[in-house]
């Protein structure tokens, strides 16, 4: 079977999806499953669809359009404020857009005008991860000139948490962030749709005993596909951490002592060299490296170590008995390796696990292409 390769458990993405549905839906949270790190892969995010997502959000229109030319109809949100030159690409596949630039907005309009849709606004406000956002008090200000452009609809308000400073969100941070919702309303008249709080770190909040307000959507990638809390890395109660596997061939084993220390100093940091430790003196190398995935981000097996990479090998001690020359070793990822390993081009991802929906003959046709992309 092909190596590199991911295997995909579309029943673990799409369990996981259910899981977090079935949580917030009583609290009036709605989930929106984010297909960026899996690079708008259409069967993972028809597992997400399955397992109770609203709708699709990504953050690249290449993404979208890859959606899109797999058959998916439903509503996809561009959850990075578009590029002034992807305006006509964005109001041509996405309902809506998150936006924090009124220059963009505008040439949303003309290109909604242009290809007769109305595009969807949602306006990111930034509450204090200094990223992206459009700062409070302009809020009411943008709210009206969005609401004057013909070819747009205000579809609501979004903020983000942690995504550059890695904080998790507070509380009062989201009760401000309600308050907004409400004073855009009174101010400006329309009624917001959507109104949606961030990402998988705003879990612990949604899930905590406080109320959760005017909050309705959570926008989540990492929760559904890794199971986990971005902030803490834990894994989240009866969700499934290991739906992704990426699996890698040995084409050397020997049992070479340990590098000498003057093999060790390497002034190029990204040479990465770990001495392997409890005893894992024999080595092996596999057919992958950083051009493939985030090395640092992956789990080694139990037994081994990680002692270097370079661009296309991975050097693994073990204390283990040696796998043979082509014979498989398999590693859990983290957020940052599932997205390279997801966008590197020698990495074929293998789909396991049936979906429980007959597809369309149209889907089916195209799934049956699709089980290794
Ligand atoms: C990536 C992203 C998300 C999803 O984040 P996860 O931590 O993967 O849940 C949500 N909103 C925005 C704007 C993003 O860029």
């Amino acid at each position: 079977m092909s190596c590199p390769r991911i295997e995909v458990d579309l029943g673990k993405i799409r369990r996981n999806t259910q899981t977090l549905v079935g949580c917030l839906g009583p609290r009036g949270i709605r989930v929106t499953g984010v297909t960026k790190a899996v690079c708008g892969h259409p069967a993972i995010a028809q597992a997400m669809l399955d397992g109770g997502a609203s709708g699709l959000a990504d953050a690249r229109i290449s993404n979208v359009q890859r959606l899109r030319a797999a058959g998916m109809t439903g509503s996809i949100t561009l959850i990075r404020t578009p590029m002034l030159s992807q305006a006509d690409q964005v109001a041509q596949s996405c309902e809506a857009s998150y936006n924090t630039e009124i220059l963009v907005i505008s040439a949303l309009a003309a290109a909604a005008i242009r290809n007769s849709s109305v595009h969807g606004i949602i306006l990111m406000v930034e509450m204090g991860d200094q990223r992206d956002g459009i700062l409070p008090e302009n809020l009411a200000d943008i709210t009206q000139q969005v609401m004057q452009m013909p070819g747009l609809a205000l579809k609501g308000i979004g903020t983000n948490f942690a995504c550059l400073n890695g904080l998790a969100p507070t509380a009062l941070q989201l009760a401000a962030f309600c308050d907004l919702a409400n004073e855009i309303e009174g101010v400006c008249g329309p009624f917001l749709k959507i109104v949606s709080g961030g990402g998988s770190t705003n879990l612990p909040w949604a899930l905590g005993k406080h109320a959760t307000g005017r909050v309705n959507d959570l926008r989540l990638g990492e929760a559904i596909l890794l199971g986990v809390e971005p902030v803490s890395g834990d894994q989240i109660g009866g969700m499934h951490t290991d739906a992704f596997t990426l699996v890698a061939e040995v084409i050397e084993t020997d049992a070479k002592p340990p590098p000498s220390p003057v093999a060790l100093i390497d002034p190029i940091p990204e040479r990465l060299r770990i001495e392997p430790t409890s005893g894992a003196s024999k080595r092996m190398i596999l057919a992958m490296g950083h051009q493939d995935t985030d090395i640092l981000g992956l789990s080694m097996p139990v037994g081994s170590t990680l002692i270097g990479a370079t661009s296309d090998h991975l050097v693994i001690g073990t204390s283990r008995p040696m796998p043979t020359v082509g014979s498989e070793v398999r590693f859990q990822m983290n957020y940052n390796a599932l997205m390279h390993a997801m966008a590197a081009p020698d990495i074929k991802v293998k789909l396991l696990g049936v979906p429980p929906t007959t597809p369309s003959r149209h889907t089916q046709g195209k799934s049956d292409h699709l089980a290794l992309v």
